[in-house]
This record gives structure tokens, C-alpha cells and sequence, in this order.
């Protein structure tokens, strides 16, 4: 098909033109630090698998029996017969962890998110965003007919004014934040949003990919605030500090029973395989066993930030942002000669003109790593700055 080649060619041209083109680099992770990539090993600090448990030993052998007993995939959605037993464990350790009645795993993290916003809201109701809310928080948005409405970032003062604006205009409403946001790394000030928006009956869903395993004591952002700020509906994903794949939310009885009848992602997607489900299991047991690791991550970054001089890491995610793509993409060229792997994100993944490079902390980093990064950092910015 001409027209077809000619159409994604010319795309492709325009976004060459502004360094917006993205290629793949297939990556080995050898474990959880180190990868493989280009013929070269390189310590990444670009996971998000913050407590290495893709690579632990329990967590492994965990999801290699339930291969050995259940096979590879669950077969069907999960409510035909794709509903292994093991993702009910899973769920019941969930809600345990994020102190609800009941949770709903999915397929991922973003099915959670495109599944969950359009079950709860229909025509008549109000959504409320942060403007720098994960992709697919958007993407749940746009599914449903609600009136969606974008607040700026973390501004409790601008969301207020549009609650008390616009809230009595609809039926519900719903209010959406990451608990810890993915490209910056700083958390929603759950203690304020929470009562917030009670007292304008809005329900609250934070997404915690970037919080499970290492804020809270390992709980999450709801657990980050003294005197415990719980939002009605806490999403997640099983895909970053959980070290697996797959994604969950964690709510009320009732909301979860009425997710898992109405839910699109859950009615017309495969159930996630039974092995993802024991590695999960397996993880949560070693985050349960040793609480001292979920603390590592963000003391491994706070070192990285203090020798920076910048302000102290709130999670294991540091931004260092260099303003153009090309800067950017310059940045992650001088690091990975150095033998370190962080790879730049660009819009419109970020805001145009903040390209960054995204640091992210584990709890295998070792602490001479983490400085000998940072003095590559320092180098880096001096020569911007020349
Ligand atoms: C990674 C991420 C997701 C998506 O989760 P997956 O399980 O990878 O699909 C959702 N929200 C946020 C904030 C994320 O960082």
C-alpha cells in the first residue's frame, strides 16, 4: 500500500527533524542493576524494578512452579476460565497491603487504569486530572464520556476552585493523581487532596505504580503521611518494585465487585498468567519479611541528590532535566560511555522543552555507583553550563 507507506514515512520524517524519533535498543537484564546492551554491560539506573525482586531467588522459583503446574498462560479471560486460584491469593494480599476490603488484578497497569476510569464514570459526571497524571490515566479518561478537567500539578489551591466550580454540576465525580508522578518523581500531597475531596464527595484514585515497595514502609503513597492519608481507590501496577507484570486496584467490596462485572479490560482481556500471579505473591512475602529493604531505594537516591546538591529525592526517581531532546539525548550518550545506562525521555512523554534524564534508585545499587553516576552528573551539567 503506497498511500500507507507514504503516510507513516512522512510521520516518521517530521519527528526525525525534531529528535522525536524512537527506536527500540533490545537490553538484556542480567540482574537487577546490571544490563546488556550494544555488546556492552551497563549499570542501569533506568529500571523501575527498585528492590531487584525480578531477579530474586523465592520470586523466580515462585513463577517457574506455577509454569510447571499451570502452564504458561491462564487460557481465557477471567471470567470465563481464565481465573486461576492463585490470582485470588494475589488479591487478597493486595487489599491486606493497601488496607481495603477487597482488590481486582489486571493484565497491567494500563489496562487497570483504561478499565477502571470508564466504569466509574459515564455522561453526566466530572473527571479531574493532574496535569502530569500517567498516559494512561489520560487514556481511561478519553474512554469515558465524562467532562474531564486538568489541574495543574499538585496545585490543591487550583483544584479546590475547580471542585467547588463545577462539582455540583454533575452526578460524581472522580478525581485522578499518581501517588508518586513517574517522571518526576515527587508525590501528591495525598494529606490535603484526601480530605479535599471528601468534603466535595469526589472520589479519589491515586495510581501507586511508582509507590508499592517503596514509600509508606513498602504500603504505597496512602501510607506516606503521618496519620495515614487513604484515598477510596488505590490502582498499582505489579510491574515495577513487585518486579513482575500485571496491575491491580485495591477499593471497597462493592466498587471491586462492580469492576470485575463491568470492567472492559477485565471482561475482554486474558486473565494474567498464573505465573505472574506466584511471582507477585512471592515478592510481596519478601517485602513483608524485610521492611528495610523498601527503605533503600529512596536512601540510594537521596545519596545521588545530596552529592548533586539538589533537593532531597522524595522516591527513587530524580529527574536531572536538560531542556531540549537533543540535550538530552547528548546527556544519555556521555553517561553510557562512562558505563552507565539512563536513558532520556522526551515529549510527549515530558512537556516540551523539560527533556530529562529519569534516575531511578534500587535497593542492589551500590553506594560507590550511586557517587561515581553522580560525579558523571557533575560533569555533565558543568560542560552544559560552559
Ligand atoms: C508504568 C506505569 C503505569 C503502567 O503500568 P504497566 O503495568 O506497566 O502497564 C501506570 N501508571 C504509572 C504512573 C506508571 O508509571
Amino acid at each position: 500500500m503506497d498511500s500507507l507507506d507514504a503516510f507513516a514515512g512522512g510521520k516518521l520524517a517530521g519527528l526525525e527533524a525534531l529528535n522525536l524519533k524512537r527506536t527500540l535498543a533490545p537490553t538484556g537484564r542480567l540482574d537487577g542493576v546490571r544490563v546488556e546492551r550494544g555488546g556492552r554491560v551497563l549499570i542501569s539506573f533506568s529500571c523501575n524494578d527498585y528492590l531487584g525482586l525480578s531477579h530474586h531467588p523465592s520470586v523466580q522459583a515462585a513463577a517457574a512452579e506455577a509454569v510447571a503446574r499451570w502452564g504458561t498462560g491462564s487460557g481465557a479471560s477471567r471470567l470465563i476460565t481464565g481465573d486461576n486460584p492463585l490470582i485470588e491469593a494475589l488479591e487478597t494480599r493486595l487489599a491486606r497491603l493497601k488496607g481495603t476490603e477487597a482488590a481486582c488484578v489486571f493484565g497491567s497497569g494500563y489496562l487497570a487504569n483504561t478499565g477502571i476510569v470508564p466504569t466509574l464514570t459515564g455522561k453526566d459526571d466530572l473527571i479531574l486530572i493532574d496535569e502530569l497524571a500517567h498516559a494512561c490515566l489520560w487514556a481511561g479518561a478519553q474512554l469515558s464520556p465524562a467532562r474531564t478537567l486538568l489541574f495543574r500539578h499538585n496545585d490543591m489551591d487550583h483544584l479546590e476552585a475547580l471542585l467547588a466550580d463545577h462539582r455540583a454540576d454533575h452526578a460524581n465525580a472522580l478525581v485522578l493523581t499518581d501517588g508518586v508522578f513517574s517522571m518526576d518523581g515527587d508525590l501528591a500531597p495525598l494529606e490535603r487532596m484526601v480530605p479535599l475531596c471528601a468534603a466535595h464527595d469526589a472520589w479519589l484514585m491515586t495510581d501507586d505504580a511508582h509507590g508499592i515497595g517503596v514509600v509508606g514502609g513498602g504500603r504505597g503513597s496512602a501510607f506516606a503521611f503521618d496519620g495515614v492519608a487513604k484515598p477510596p481507590l488505590q490502582m498499582g501496577t505489579l510491574s515495577k518494585a513487585i518486579g513482575g507484570y500485571g496491575g491491580y486496584l485495591c477499593a471497597s467490596r462493592p466498587v471491586i465487585d462492580l469492576i470485575k462485572t463491568r470492567a472492559r479490560t477485565v471482561i475482554y482481556s486474558t486473565g494474567l498468567p498464573p505465573a505472574n500471579a506466584a511471582a507477585a505473591i512471592a515478592a510481596l512475602d519478601v517485602i513483608d519479611a524485610d521492611p528495610a529493604l523498601c527503605a533503600e531505594p529512596i536512601r540510594k537516591a537521596r545519596l545521588f541528590t545530596d552529592a548533586l546538591g539538589l533537593a532531597p529525592a522524595q522516591s527513587p526517581i530524580v529527574p536531572v532535566l536538560f531542556g531540549p531532546a537533543e540535550a538530552a539525548l547528548g546527556a544519555q550518550r556521555g553517561l553510557e560511555a562512562a558505563g552507565f545506562l539512563a536513558v532520556a525521555i522526551r515529549q510527549p512523554t515530558v512537556p516540551e522543552g523539560t527533556a530529562r534524564l529519569r534516575f531511578t534508585f534500587s535497593a542492589l545499587h551500590a553506594d560507590a555507583d550511586v557517587l561515581r553516576l553522580a560525579g558523571a552528573v557533575a560533569d555533565l551539567r558543568a560542560r552544559k553550563a560552559a
